[in-house]
């Protein structure tokens, strides 16, 4: 099955701008939490997608990633029925609310 049905998808505004959040739980799995929800809720992850990552941005920094990559996922939660959208990748330029 193709992701998000092979349709188009992009996170809304509910993750963007530094409200989507995650934290490690008792082991080293890292978990979104919902933006929604007050308590901490984890967001599920429906899917993911491997997305082909952008041409690699020369940084001035003395180790660089020996891969690039860029994931999609599709996020749940399973309390207030939030749905959206978040990717993760290692080469973003503007990931970051103030790049440097
Ligand atoms: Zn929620």
């Amino acid at each position: 099955m193709a992701f998000n049905h092979g349709k188009a998808y992009h996170g809304s505004e509910a993750v963007e701008g530094g409200k989507l959040r995650g934290k490690t739980g008792r082991t080293d799995y890292f978990f979104f939490l919902c933006p929604q929800c007050v308590d901490d809720q984890i967001l599920r992850i429906l899917d993911y997608e491997f997305r082909e990552p952008a041409a690699p941005v020369n940084r001035q920094e003395t180790k660089s990633p020996a891969k690039y990559f860029d994931l999609a996922f599709h996020l749940y939660c399973p309390n207030c029925q939030f749905e959206d959208f978040a990717k993760i990748d290692n080469n973003h330029k503007a990931g970051l609310l103030n790049p440097k």
